[in-house]
C-alpha cells in the first residue's frame, strides 16, 4: 500500500493527496501534519516507515468537502485518489490480499473549484495563467465556476497591475522563468505556446478557427494554452465550462496599479476582506452573479464613452421608475445562481437540483423579459441584452416536464424525475406502489389468519421486508406447514418470511432499480440538453447580472440622494456636493452628519494643493473624488449633486509612507517607487491623488521631494491632481504654477479647543493645527506643552534665518541653522563622554551638570 501511496503522491505534484480508504479520505506523512494543523483534527499514526510510525490523519468521504473548503482557503491544493474497482473486484482479479486500484481522478485547486459549498456567491474564482512571448506578457483568465474566459497582454511593467485587476485565486506560469510574478503555480513551458494554445481552443469550443471569437495575439494564445492545459491536469483530462475566449482591449478599462486599487479600498478594505470597501458600501445586488458582476465591473472601470453612458442610462431608467425597480429586484431575487449551476452541470458534477436551477433560472429570464418587454422606452442596453433573456423555450419545457419541482441534490435514491414524462418509469413506480399496497394488505390478512393482532410487516436494511411477531406468539408460526419460513430470533420477537411477501418484495426492489436506472439515462440526457445550450445559458446568466448591477446602482443612488454624472471629453472633473460613500456611511451609522465638498478641476486649475489640520478631511477628500471617477466610468450614478467626470485614462492613487513592512520595503522607498510610476505614467487624461507624498523622510528631503513632485506633475505630466499636504511652504508653488490653485480644509479654534469642519475653503492654510489635535487625541499634556516650547523656539530659528516661506533659495540657509544644531549636539556628547564620573566628587559632578545646561542653552528645566 505504501508503494501505491507514493507513487501516487509524486503524481500529485505538490498537492496534498487524500487517499481514498473506505469510507475515509486518509493523509500521511508532512500532509497528514499539515492538513492536523490547519483542520485542527487528530494526528495518530498507523504502520512504520523506514522504523518510524507513520503520520496520518483522515477526514471522513461524506463530510470531505467542508474540510476541502478550509484547506483552500489555507492556501493548499489537494489531490483526490479514488478506488478505482471494489474490494470484491481487487479480490476477483488479483486474490484474496489484492490492494485496490486507485487513481487521482482530480486535483482541487483554489482557482478550479465548482462546488457551490466552497464558492462564495458573490465573489467570483479567477484562475489565471500569464506567459512572456518576446517582451510581451499574455494574461489568460476564466472564472470557471461560470466558465467565462478572457485574453489579454501587456507589457511586462504593467503585468502586476493586470493581476491585481484581475485578482485571481491561482496563478500559474511557465517554470524557469525568472521574471515570473510572485506566488505562481509553475507548469511545464511547453504547455505555453501560441500554436499548442490555438489547437486547444480550437478543439474545446469545436472550430476550425478562432477567428469567430477575435483576435488574439500569440502572448495571448500561448497564455491560454497553459491555461487549458492546467485545467486539463487538475480534471484529469475532464474539462470545465469554457465559453469562447474574448479578447480584453487594454485601452478599454481605467488603468489602476495595485497600489492605487489597495488605496481607494475598492473591492476589499485595508484590513483586508469585503467589509469597509467600496464594494461592500454600495452592493444592493440581490443575486450572488449581479455581486460578482459589479465587483468586476468596479475593478475594471471603462474608458469608452458610448459604453459608459449605456450602462448609466439604463441606471437612470431604473432609478426614475421606482416601482418598475422594485419588481424587478424582487424577480431577480428568487433567481437561482443560473451560472454557477452550468458551471457544476457541465463539469459533470451536476446534481438534479442544480438542473433544477437551470429550468427555474432561465424560466424567470423569460418573465422578466415578457415584464420589461411591455415598456416602449426601454433604454438601448437593455434592448440589447433583452434577446439573451429568452430563447429557452424548448429546454425550459423539457425540464418542466421532466423535473419535479425541487429536486434533490443527491441522484442515488431517483425520485426527481417527474411523474408522466416517462410512462414507462411511472409504470415501474406504480408496481412498486401497488406491491407496498400488497404488503399492507399482507399484514392484516396475516393477522386475520394467525389471530396474532401485534403481527407487523417491517423493512430494514439488512433483512429487506419481514415479518415480526412477539415470541410468545411465534409457535404457531414455527410449524412447518404454517406457510411462515423462519428467519431471525430476537430478544422478544421472532421474524419471518412468506412467499407472498417475498413476490412483492422482490417486484419492489426489481422495479426500484430499474426505475432508478431510468433517472439515471433521463439525467444524462438532461444534462446533454443543457451541455448542448450552455453558450445560450451563459448569456442569459450575464444579461441578468448585468441588469441586478445596473438595479443596484439604481438603488444605491436613490437610497443616497446621488446623481447621475455627465461625461466629458476635456480632462475636467466638476463635483459639486461630492461625499465619500464609505466615510459618509460609517458617519451615518454613528449618527454624525457628511460635510460635502466642491471640486472643480480643469485644465487651467488642475492640480489643487490642500493643507489644513490632521483629521481634517484631507485624505477624505482626495480619496471621494478618485471614487467618483472610478464609478462613474464603471457606469454608476456618484455620491455627489452633480458631476461633470472628463474621461480618465489612469488614475493613481498614493498615500505617504503607508506601512508595508510585509512586502519588505522601508515605506519610504515604497512611496518613493510608486510615486516614480505616477510621474512616468501619469497623462494629461490621468486623474492623480497625492497624500502626503514625503513624509516618510527627513523634513527637508520630505518638502523637497513633495516640491518636485507637484513641480512635475503640473509641468509635464499636465494630470489632474489632488496633492494633499502639511508642508505649508509648497504653498509658494502657486506663484510659479499658473494651473495650480491653493485650498485648504478649515478649522476653528474655540475656547482652547479644536473644532475640525471638514470643510473645504480656497486659499493657503493660514496655520498648522498639529499640536491642537494632539491634544484632541489625548497626548498628554505636559508633552503637548514642551512641543509647544519647541515649536516656538524652531519657528524664531526660522524667523531668524529668513525661513524656508522666502523662497525654495532660503533652503540652504534653513539647512545651515539645522546643522548649526546638530553640531552643537555633537559637541555636548563629546563633552559628556569626556566626563569620568567615578572620578568626581558630588559637588564637582553638580558643576559639570551646570556647564552642561548652559552650553546647552536651555533654559527650562
Ligand atoms: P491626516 O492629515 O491626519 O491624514 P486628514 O486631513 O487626511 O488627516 P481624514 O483622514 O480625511 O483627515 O479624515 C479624518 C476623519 O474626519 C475621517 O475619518 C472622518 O471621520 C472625518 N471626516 C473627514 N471628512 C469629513 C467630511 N467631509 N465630513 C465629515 N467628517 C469628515
Amino acid at each position: 500500500m505504501m508503494a501505491q501511496y507514493q507513487a501516487l503522491k509524486a503524481q500529485a505534484e505538490g498537492c496534498l493527496l487524500f487517499y481514498r480508504m473506505g469510507d475515509f479520505f486518509e493523509l500521511f506523512f508532512d500532509d497528514a501534519k499539515t492538513a492536523a494543523q490547519v483542520l485542527d483534527i487528530a494526528l495518530t499514526s498507523r504502520g512504520e516507515h523506514d522504523g518510524a510510525p507513520v503520520p496520518m490523519c483522515g477526514v471522513p468521504v461524506h463530510s470531505a468537502e467542508g474540510y476541502l473548503a478550509r484547506l483552500i482557503k489555507a492556501g493548499c491544493r489537494v489531490a483526490i485518489a479514488e478506488q478505482t474497482e471494489s474490494p470484491d473486484e481487487a479480490r476477483k482479479a488479483r486474490g484474496s490480499k489484492a490492494l485496490v486500484n486507485r487513481d487521482i481522478v482530480r486535483f482541487v485547486t483554489a482557482g478550479t473549484l465548482t462546488e457551490e459549498a466552497l464558492l462564495e456567491p458573490r465573489r467570483a474564482n479567477v484562475l489565471a495563467a500569464v506567459c512572456e512571448v518576446r517582451g510581451t506578457c499574455g494574461v489568460a483568465q476564466v472564472d470557471i465556476s461560470t466558465g467565462r474566459m478572457e485574453l489579454e497582454e501587456c507589457s511586462a511593467g504593467d503585468l502586476a497591475s493586470v493581476l491585481a485587476r484581475l485578482a485571481p485565486s491561482e496563478t500559474v506560469a511557465p517554470d524557469e522563468w525568472d521574471d515570473a510574478p510572485a506566488d505562481v503555480i509553475p507548469r511545464p513551458r511547453g504547455d505555453f505556446a501560441s500554436d499548442g494554445g490555438t489547437a486547444r481552443l480550437c478543439r474545446v469550443h469545436g472550430v476550425a478557427t478562432l477567428d469567430g471569437f477575435g483576435q488574439f495575439s500569440r502572448a495571448m494564445l500561448a497564455a491560454a494554452g497553459g491555461l487549458i492545459a492546467y485545467l486539463e491536469h487538475a480534471g484529469r483530462g475532464k474539462l470545465p465550462l469554457l465559453l469562447p475566449p474574448v479578447a480584453h482591449e487594454s485601452g478599454g478599462t481605467l488603468a489602476m496599479d495595485a497600489a492605487t486599487r489597495a488605496s481607494l479600498e475598492i473591492v476589499e478594505s485595508s484590513q483586508g476582506g469585503r467589509a469597509g470597501s467600496l464594494l461592500a458600501t454600495i452592493d444592493r445586488c440581490v443575486t450572488g452573479a449581479g455581486a460578482r458582476q459589479l465587483a468586476a465591473d468596479l475593478s475594471a472601470p471603462l474608458t469608452v464613452r458610448a459604453a459608459i453612458e449605456e450602462r448609466l442610462a439604463l441606471v437612470a431608467w431604473l432609478h426614475d421608475d421606482p416601482l418598475l425597480r422594485t419588481d424587478l429586484r424582487a424577480a431577480l431575487r428568487s433567481l437561482p445562481d443560473v451560472g454557477r449551476a452550468l458551471g457544476r452541470v457541465v463539469a459533470g458534477r451536476g446534481s438534479p437540483r442544480d438542473l433544477g436551477q437551470l429550468r427555474d433560472g432561465l424560466g424567470e429570464a423569460r418573465r422578466i423579459r415578457d415584464h420589461l418587454g411591455s415598456r416602449a422606452d426601454r433604454p438601448a442596453l437593455l434592448d440589447a441584452l433583452m434577446p439573451d433573456l429568452g430563447g429557452h423555450g424548448a429546454l425550459t419545457d423539457l425540464f418542466d416536464r421532466a423535473l419535479v419541482p425541487s429536486p434533490p441534490t443527491e441522484r442515488s435514491q431517483g425520485g426527481y424525475i417527474a411523474e408522466g414524462y416517462d410512462a414507462a418509469l411511472d409504470d415501474l413506480r406504480r408496481t412498486s406502489g401497488s406491491a407496498r399496497r400488497a404488503i399492507a394488505a399482507l399484514e392484516g390478512k396475516y393477522r386475520a389468519e394467525t389471530g396474532i393482532a401485534a403481527l407487523k410487516i417491517r423493512h430494514n436494511g439488512v433483512l429487506g421486508y419481514f415479518i415480526e411477531v412477539p415470541a410468545r406468539a411465534a409457535d404457531a408460526l414455527m410449524a412447518p406447514d404454517s406457510g411462515f419460513t423462519h428467519r431471525q430470533t430476537m430478544a422478544g420477537a421472532v421474524r419471518f418470511n412468506s412467499l407472498s411477501l417475498h413476490e412483492e418484495a422482490s417486484r419492489i426492489a426489481e422495479a426500484g432499480g430499474h426505475a432508478l436506472a431510468a433517472e439515471e439515462a433521463h439525467f444524462e440526457e438532461l444534462v446533454g440538453e443543457a451541455v448542448a445550450a450552455r453558450e445560450a445559458i451563459a448569456r442569459t446568466a450575464a444579461a441578468l447580472a448585468r441588469i441586478d448591477v445596473a438595479a443596484s446602482h439604481a438603488e444605491r443612488g436613490a437610497e443616497g440622494g446621488w446623481a447621475r454624472p455627465a461625461l466629458s471629453d476635456e480632462p475636467v472633473l466638476q463635483v459639486e456636493g461630492g461625499r465619500h460613500p464609505v466615510v459618509e456611511a460609517a458617519l451615518a451609522s454613528r449618527g454624525e452628519r457628511f460635510v460635502a465638498n466642491d471640486c472643480t478641476l480643469a485644465p487651467n486649475d488642475r492640480l489643487w494643493l490642500i493643507g489644513g489640520p490632521n483629521m481634517g478631511g484631507k485624505s477624505t477628500f482626495l480619496r471621494q473624488n478618485a471614487l467618483i471617477v472610478l464609478l462613474a466610468q464603471a457606469g454608476s450614478f456618484v455620491p455627489a449633486s452633480s458631476a461633470t467626470v472628463g474621461l480618465t485614462d489612469r488614475l493613481f492613487s498614493r498615500v505617504g509612507a503607508s506601512d508595508n513592512l510585509a512586502r519588505g520595503r522601508s515605506t519610504f522607498m515604497v512611496e518613493m517607487v510608486e510615486t516614480a510610476a505616477i510621474l512616468s505614467q501619469a497623462t494629461e487624461r490621468s486623474f492623480v491623488i497625492l497624500d502626503e507624498v514625503g513624509r516618510g523622510t527627513s523634513t527637508y528631503d520630505g518638502l523637497a521631494l513633495a516640491w518636485a513632485v507637484a513641480e512635475a506633475v503640473h509641468e509635464t505630466n499636465r494630470s489632474r491632481c489632488l496633492f494633499a499636504t502639511h508642508y505649508h511652504e509648497l504653498a509658494r508653488l502657486a506663484e510659479t504654477c499658473d494651473a495650480l490653485s491653493l485650498h485648504h480644509v478649515r478649522a476653528r479654534e474655540w475656547k482652547g479647543d479644536l473644532v475640525l469642519l471638514h470643510e473645504l475653503a480656497k486659499g493657503p492654510a493660514d496655520r498648522s493645527y498639529g499640536l491642537a489635535v494632539a491634544r484632541l487625541a489625548g497626548v498628554p499634556q505636559r508633552v503637548v506643552s514642551r512641543a509647544k516650547a519647541v515649536l516656538d523656539k524652531l519657528e524664531k530659528g526660522r524667523a531668524q534665518t529668513g525661513g524656508l516661506a522666502a523662497g525654495l533659495g532660503d533652503l540652504p540657509l534653513f539647512a545651515a541653522a539645522a546643522e548649526a544644531e546638530e553640531e552643537q549636539c555633537d559637541t555636548l556628547r563629546e563633552r559628556l563622554q569626556a566626563v569620568d564620573v567615578d572620578a568626581l566628587t558630588p559637588r564637582e559632578a553638580l558643576e559639570v551638570l551646570y556647564e552642561l545646561k548652559r552650553e546647552a542653552g536651555s533654559s527650562e528645566a
